[in-house]
């Protein structure tokens, strides 16, 4: 189960002067495309889930697919949520099983984009999930041409970057120093001085947002500079489009696999190329070896009730207990059920699944649980047991 922690795998490129790719993820061909390019050249990789994505298609339904294929395959994998537009976004990243969240707030003041992302850290650092902040304005949107896409690029200061990411906490940082989302007008000019200016400045590795359309020599010099991962995503999107148009063109009338034929594979390649470009080949098993894999975690109850209490009590004190407890962060939900057999030691169990186990011990001091705990469930109860479990 090759899940690991972000924060981890961009450290462990960080202190090697490689770059992870965190590729944007549109559907299950680009996860199939993405995780047999890193398997292919033993690479970790991120997955990185773009909120603007799931405008067409249903976030909650993807995220099992993506992590049932993080975790069968033999490389070190990390899912992360990015361009959040809210605080509510990062709790629904963590609740689907994303370990990174990146909300988005890099548009507002800078005191405004200090005091969001320094909430988002609070909570998401609860969950045991790394935090990605944004300082500086990289302007367009993921897939889209840029162009079309209003706001003027501002550029990173290296002495606000330094008092954002030691008042924030944030784990790692995208900086803007030239490139913008989505499809590049005329060819970049980066700003390596103050790339270099900000890395010198911060304590945490840095991220490039917008990768699409930099030449090699551009993406050499970034991690040269101290780029620890790259967001890379139009590219992708324009290569996977290229491929459906030209399944349309050599057969008119094929049906919707025929149009799909080979996306997976024209991401893959691509990948592939990005990943040896950035110098991640082979580096799977040492990061698998640093980092600290990515387990989720259960909080389980098994107890008895007086024989007094009614049917209808129990599903209210269920009913109320899971209104109250659904809204805890990390908790990502929460089963109630009750013994198939009449010899059993306990009768009932409520498990709920955390995000990991640092929400364990979040969930267990939030006053929400302890409300509830304290005042309708243990004194409703006879009996019980409690465990806290994790996957071994
Ligand atoms: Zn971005």
């Amino acid at each position: 189960m090759p899940i690991v922690h972000l924060a981890d795998m961009i450290n462990h490129a960080n202190r090697h002067n490689y770059a992870v790719g965190a590729f944007g993820v549109s559907g299950l061909q680009f996860v199939e495309g993405i995780i047999q390019a890193a398997e292919n050249c033993r690479a970790p990789v991120v997955l990185n889930l773009i909120e603007s994505n799931f405008e067409n298609q249903e976030f909650e339904l993807l995220m099992p697919a993506v992590t049932a294929a993080a975790q069968r395959t033999a490389v070190p994998i990390a899912i992360n949520y990015d361009h959040g537009t809210s605080f509510a976004s990062a709790e629904r990243a963590i609740r689907a099983g994303c370990n990174g969240v990146m909300v988005d707030t890099s548009a507002l003041l800078f005191s405004d984009n200090l005091w969001q992302t320094r909430d988002v850290v609070a909570k998401a650092h609860a969950c045991g999930v790394t935090v990605e902040g944004e300082l500086g304005y990289v302007p367009g949107v993921e897939g889209e041409n840029a162009k079309h896409h209003p706001g003027e690029l501002t550029y990173t200061s290296a002495a606000e970057a330094a008092g954002f990411v030691e008042r924030t906490g944030v784990d790692c940082l995208a900086v803007s120093i030239g490139t913008v989302h989505g499809r590049m007008k005329g060819v970049p000019k980066l700003d390596y001085a103050r790339l270099a200016k900000i890395k010198e400045a911060v304590s945490v590795p840095l991220v490039i947002h917008g990768g699409t359309g930099l030449s090699d020599d551009q993406f050499r010099k970034l991690i040269a500079n101290g780029v620890a991962k790259i967001n890379y995503y139009t590219a992708l999107a324009d290569i996977a489009n290229r491929r459906i148009k030209e399944n349309v063109a050599a057969d008119r009338k094929g049906g919707h696999n025929a149009l799909l034929s080979g996306v997976s594979d024209a991401v893959r390649v691509e990948v592939e190329r990005c990943i040896h470009l950035w110098g991640c080949s082979g580096r799977a098993a040492e990061v698998l070896a640093q980092c600290r894999p990515w387990h989720d975690a259960e909080h389980v109850m098994f107890y008895n009730v007086p024989e007094t209490l009614s049917e209808n009590e129990i599903a209210t004190l269920l009913r109320e207990g899971k209104k109250a407890l659904e809204a805890i962060p990390g908790v990502r939900s929460i089963r109630a059920s009750r013994t198939i057999r009449s010899d059993a030691e306990y009768s009932y169990c409520l498990s709920v699944s955390l995000a990991s186990k640092t929400a364990v011990e979040a969930f267990q001091n939030h006053p929400a649980y302890l409300r509830f705990a304290n005042t309708n469930f243990w004194p409703m109860i006879s009996d019980h047991i409690t465990l806290d479990l994790e996957e071994s």
